[in-house]
């Protein structure tokens, strides 16, 4: 078990590609650290540095508190599972979780030992002697899990284990690892682009984009203080709504302004956010979670009139995809001005609602749930 520590890593690619830039990143003895993102943002870079599989630029990477930075891959006592299990294919499964650690010189009694606590471990008694294709999908990664484990590495890898299984199975096996991961206490990087997976797993998120980590904290401090624009929509099914509004005192009431729309702002959210009662008259950046839109009540006061671009009924939830006189922006990108149409504006009402494209909505918007950010996106606090 091992503490893992990046200082100021980076990496560049011979072609001059910047994919990491000065990544700081400490992930404790026996911690469990999902590393999200969207593809392509450097995280399998991440893993693979730490690996030894790819060489870093610069700084340093520490396991244990040992620099590796030089260490061949096999000197690092890691296991790695990846997407495509890699399972040798000639080999039974006893032979799978066996081969790694005849490669370790590992002696016949130590062997059958792992694998007989291994197998017992994740169910695999009945299939040891089964070849990967006369095994499922959930059954192989499991297998790959296992060679991972029989290894008593000082850490796991695991690079998007998950993605080849369908939906129902990688809930499922998705819960087994965070069961197994804690019975085992072994320190744990898992990168991943799916945020749910990211927020269900993980002790800690780390949140990266185009190879700068954005924030790394436990998932609801993820969800509830995001640091900025981009982990807001990032993270929540859909993301957060992001409205350009201006802050206004002018009648003595702080409220926020947008389009024809004005929301109170709640003694609460002043006391929350001291830093938003300097910036009155500033333009500024909302954040709506889809969960803090409601139907309005008949007879309320400004209510936000909205039309039905499309409706999904999801059973528990229907999502409304919404036009407004709000000025909705992209998370990703909130200076920049849309391409087309705006971002539609996203409210996840509970229970079906009846709705079709064209329809007339009355919404509010529960004024304790908003987010402030600079029109650059960094989180106002
Ligand atoms: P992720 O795992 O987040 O999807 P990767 O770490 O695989 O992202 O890749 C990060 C970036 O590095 C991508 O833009 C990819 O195109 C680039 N990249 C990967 N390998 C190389 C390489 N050998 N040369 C140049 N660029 C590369």
């Amino acid at each position: 078990m091992s503490s893992i520590n990046f200082d100021q890593v980076t990496k560049i690619y011979p072609d001059g590609t910047h994919v990491i830039d000065g990544l700081d990143l400490d992930v404790g003895d026996g911690e469990l650290l999902v590393l999200v993102g969207p593809s392509g943002c450097g995280k399998s870079t991440v893993l693979r540095m730490l690996a030894g599989l790819e060489e870093s630029s610069g700084g340093e990477i520490r396991i244990g508190g040992q620099v590796v930075n030089h260490l061949p891959p096999q000197r690092r006592n890691l296991s790695m599972v990846f997407q495509n299990y890699a399972l040798y294919p000639h080999l039974t499964v006893r032979g799978n979780l066996e081969f790694p650690l005849e490669m370790k010189g590992l002696s016949r009694t130590e062997i059958d030992r792992r694998v007989r606590e291994t197998a017992a471990m994740l169910d695999l008694d009945a299939f040891l002697d089964r070849r990967p294709k006369a095994l499922s999908g959930g059954q192989r990664q499991r297998v790959a899990m296992g060679r991972a484990i029989a290894r008593e590495a000082d850490a796991f890898l695991m690079d998007e284990p998950l993605s080849n299984l369908d939906a129902r199975l990688r809930v499922q096996i998705r819960t087994e690892i965070a069961a197994l991961q804690s019975r085992l206490g072994v320190t744990t990087i898992y990168v991943t682009h799916d945020q749910v997976e990211a927020m269900t797993l993980g002790q800690r998120v780390a949140v990266m984009r185009g190879g700068k980590l954005q924030q790394v904290a436990p998932p609801w401090e993820i969800y509830q203080r995001p640091a900025n624009s981009f982990v807001a929509g990032f993270i929540g099914t859909p993301g957060m709504n992001l409205v350009r509004a201006r802050l206004d005192s002018s009648d003595g009431a702080p409220c926020v302004l947008s389009g024809d729309y004005r929301q109170a702002l709640s003694v609460e959210t002043l006391a929350h956010q001291p830093g938003l009662a300097d910036r009155t008259g500033e333009e500024l950046l909302v954040g709506i979670r889809p969960e803090a839109i409601g139907l309005a009540e008949a007879g309320a006061t400004n209510a936000l009139t909205a039309t039905v671009r499309t409706a999904e009924s999801l059973g528990h939830e229907t999502l409304l995809h919404l036009d407004s006189s709000l000025t909705t922006v992209a998370a990703d990108a909130p200076r920049q001005a849309p391409h087309g149409e705006p971002p539609a504006l996203i409210a996840a009402l509970r229970g079906h609602h009846p709705s079709r494209p064209g329809d007339a909505v009355h919404l509010q918007l529960d004024p304790g749930d908003l987010y402030f950010f600079t029109l650059d996106g960094e989180a106002i606090r």
